[in-house]
């Protein structure tokens, strides 16, 4: 008996573990039903010692492809079509699965948007607690048919780590076809070295993002970095560990895979929620003042706003640059249109230009989360 990973979990705490396409789907986009069968019963013995398990399972447009006969899909509607019908083989699969073990399986499908929505994410998230008690596995996807491109998740990754965190999971495991992260591309460079624990993300750390990324196609271990910061900020260990052998999570260790251990200086969950939303709707780029205020907890003002891109409104989570960088995250009080119009003024002009004034702050300083 393996298992490191249940040495690490608590009783009665959960687990969400992520399946990427590529170890679910083989290379004919056939779904590997014995791996499939494997891994449940990995599951099984995690759910024997009372850790509840929560899976994000992709593979739906992968399936769909086969079923359309396609070896491509050229665009998001294609994509959107491809996923449609193969959900459904995925659900019924895991639900085939999970059954002969005598477990019950439930289907979800998010949007980003919906996370977004503080009423809809609650939701969300009660409706996940009610079925770990139970005793059911919610299998998650993200709803690709009508997720449209810029508030896309695009990938299980950031949606695995957004519910790990909605539901204050003690580990996220992201089952990939790599070991995890490398200094390197092992497979051009022969020492190149597995990091096997991470507890902190910072420059040295992305560096090698960007140097092992070729071996990991379109990005995909960018995107693992942000989950496991979302996980970090959160109290969540996060790990990325190879899958494509059966019954990968017996076999996970210290020295297998790359763990994320979390920061102690842990965010509220208000601040966390704030962090995860999607800020691709817009950005503020703040001056030099505005930025020092900020980096101190203050409110953001009006007259520290230099320029405006998006289309955003009232209520949405947007992005606060400073020399283009991003450095801070918040729910902005004003339109865009507004904001074009009293951005660089004092607030105590908003009424005289607007004709209202909604708040003396853009960003309240309680709606406002620093970038570490
Ligand atoms: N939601 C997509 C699917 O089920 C997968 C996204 C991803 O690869 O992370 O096919």
């Amino acid at each position: 008996m393996n298992y490191e990973i249940i040495k690490e979990l608590k009783t009665s705490k959960i687990v969400v573990i992520k399946i990427g396409s590529n170890i679910l789907v083989d290379k004919d986009q056939d779904l590997k039903k014995d791996w499939l069968q494997s891994l449940v019963k990995d599951i099984q013995k995690l759910t024997e010692k009372k850790i509840k398990v929560v899976v994000v399972s992709s593979g739906a447009i992968a399936l769909g492809k086969k079923a359309l006969g396609k070896k491509n899909l050229n665009n998001l509607h294609d994509k959107q079509a491809a996923a449609s019908i193969g959900q459904i083989q995925l659900s019924q699969s895991w639900q085939t699965a999970l059954s002969k073990i005598g477990l019950q399986s439930s289907q979800i499908l998010l949007t980003a948007e919906d996370l977004e929505s503080r009423r809809k994410y609650l939701n969300a998230r009660n409706t996940i607690f009610a079925l770990l008690d139970l005793g059911v596995v919610p299998i998650i996807n993200e709803n690709d048919t009508t997720s449209t491109e810029e508030i896309r998740f695009g990938d299980n990754d950031k949606l695995s780590a957004v519910i790990a965190n909605a539901i204050s999971a003690e580990m996220l495991i992201l089952l990939s076809d790599v070991n995890g992260l490398y200094t390197t591309d092992p497979k051009k460079n022969k020492n190149s070295k597995l990091l096997t624990n991470i507890t902190v993300i910072n420059k040295t750390i992305e560096g090698y993002v960007n140097k092992s990324k070729s071996s990991f196609g379109s990005g995909g271990m960018l995107a693992k970095i942000e989950a496991a910061k979302l996980c970090m900020q959160s109290d969540i260990k996060m790990i990325i560990a190879n899958g494509l052998e059966k019954n990968s999570l017996k076999y996970i260790n210290s020295e297998n895979a790359t763990w994320f251990i979390p920061q102690k200086n842990i965010r509220s969950r208000r601040h966390q929620w704030i962090w995860s939303r999607s800020t691709k709707i817009g950005v503020l780029h703040i001056d030099e003042g505005a930025a020092k205020a900020v980096s101190k907890n203050s409110s953001l003002l009006a007259i520290g706003i230099k320029k405006i891109e998006g289309k955003f409104f009232r209520g949405d989570t947007i992005s606060i640059k400073y020399n283009s960088k991003e450095m801070a995250r918040g729910i902005i009080n004003y339109d865009f249109e507004d904001m074009e119009a009293i951005k660089g003024k004092k607030s105590s002009n908003i009424k005289s230009i607007l004709g209202f004034i909604r708040e003396d702050e853009v960003i309240h300083k309680d709606n406002l989360v620093l970038i570490s």
